[in-house]
């Protein structure tokens, strides 16, 4: 069996350019490998590439999309199964909201989001096969944290996530309804990834803290979806409600709830863990990268769930506004993730030659893939080692030897 090895020695002497927006020599390319501007296209908006989202650059930042938002480090081929799993999940809510079963409801409403946040840190490792303690804390914190809430908060939580006949919107209970209850909430979720970022060895970048936040919210979501879910248990085996009822329910608890939470909260710890750095000023839009915004934005999308929740609305009118809400908020994460990506602060360096993870070109290791974009934290950390193993007939093995 033949074989062709690739080495740094076979590979051709690089062409280089001078990136005209942060000035650093780079490779002659389609991406600036230092900031990650587009460098084929010219004028203002080739430093800020809003036409390729940092995580994913075949994809615009502006783009709702649940998996590619929720799941940053994914590779390319892995975005099939998630696509899949989340389909999945929304068919068996259907069909357990058609049928009308109390603890089949539950259970998915509950657990479908963080199960599949939970498979994605399996598949994507990020905190370098030590993602055990700081998982389990961000879970099992955020899951008390969210159970206490739940029942301390009590009828208050109630009014918040249940459409109510009775409120008015600028009465007291129902000001602390709408206010109160989802802002300490949302300051409950970012608890545990602070503690995890105490926790955190080693080097530390922004999407640790995306998975950080999103794994204490989810724990957060879980423990509350059952808590204020239980009571549907004392009816027996089914809820005795009509479909778009029970699809209203499972819609804001299994689905809005969770996700806007993870997206949220992600975000928060996203810019919280980053170190922005002062390379890339051509690409403007640093303020959206502070904490205080992240923290801004996520108040503002539930307290705006709250008072819609007790605007005793339609159940057809309530879940269109918090679709409506996720759709917004995941526009906006995008945006900030974007800029955080665009702004960390990293060493520029000209790297060995290795296989983009993402795109399949040989591309020297750099904060962007030259010929795709991608920002490299947006690659797992397992894929970008692997990336560097030799070139056996273009395909990347471990040991170098022919297989
Ligand atoms: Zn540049
Ligand atoms: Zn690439």
């Amino acid at each position: 069996m033949s074989a062709m090895t690739s080495s740094p020695a076979d590979l051709p002497v690089l062409a280089t350019v001078v990136c005209p927006y942060c000035a650093v020599v780079v490779p002659d390319a389609r991406f600036c490998g230092a900031c990650g501007a587009h460098l084929v296209v010219s004028g203002s908006q080739a430093a800020q590439r809003l036409h390729s989202y940092a995580a994913f650059p075949d994809e615009p930042v502006f783009r709702v999309s649940v998996v590619t938002s929720l799941f940053p480090h994914l590779s390319h081929r892995a975005k099939a199964p998630f696509r899949v799993g989340f389909a999945v999940f929304l068919v068996l809510l259907l069909i357990f909201a058609l049928a009308g079963t109390t603890a089949p409801l539950i259970a998915v409403s509950a657990l479908s989001v963080p199960l599949l946040f939970l498979l994605y840190i399996w598949e994507v490792d990020p905190y370098e096969g030590s993602f055990l303690p700081p998982t389990f804390v961000c879970l099992l914190l955020g899951a008390g944290l969210g159970a206490g809430w739940a029942i301390i908060g009590g009828s208050y939580v109630d009014k918040a996530l249940l459409p109510s006949f009775t409120s008015s919107l600028i009465s007291g209970s129902s000001i602390v309804a709408a206010i109160a209850v989802p802002a300490i909430g949302q300051l409950l979720m970012c608890v545990p990834m602070m503690i995890a970022r105490r926790m955190q060895r080693g080097p530390i970048e922004s999407l640790d803290g995306f998975v950080a936040g999103a794994t204490g919210a989810l724990g957060f979501t879980l423990a509350a979806t059952i808590d204020l879910m239980a009571p549907w248990l004392s009816n027996g085996q089914l809820t005795h409600e009509a479909f778009l009822a029970n699809m209203t329910q499972v819609i804001l608890r299994g689905v809005t709830l969770p996700l806007v939470s993870a997206m949220a909260t992600g975000f928060i710890g996203a810019a919280f863990w980053a170190k922005i750095g002062s390379r890339s000023t051509s690409a403007k839009g640093k303020w959206l990268t502070s904490p205080g915004v992240a923290l801004v934005l996520a108040l503002l999308v539930q307290v705006g769930l709250g008072f819609t929740d007790i605007a005793a609305l339609s159940d057809a009118v309530l879940v269109g506004i918090h679709l409506a809400a996720l759709g917004v908020l995941t526009l906006a994460m995008r945006a900030g993730m974007h800029y955080v990506l665009l702004h960390e602060a990293l060493d520029v360096t000209v790297g060995a030659p290795r296989v983009c993870a993402n795109c399949s070109h040989l591309v020297p290791a750099m904060a962007f893939c030259p010929q795709c974009g991608v920002a490299e934290r947006a690659i797992a950390r397992p894929h970008r080692r692997r990336a560097t193993w030799p070139l056996i007939n273009g395909v990347t093995t471990p040991s170098g030897g022919i297989t």
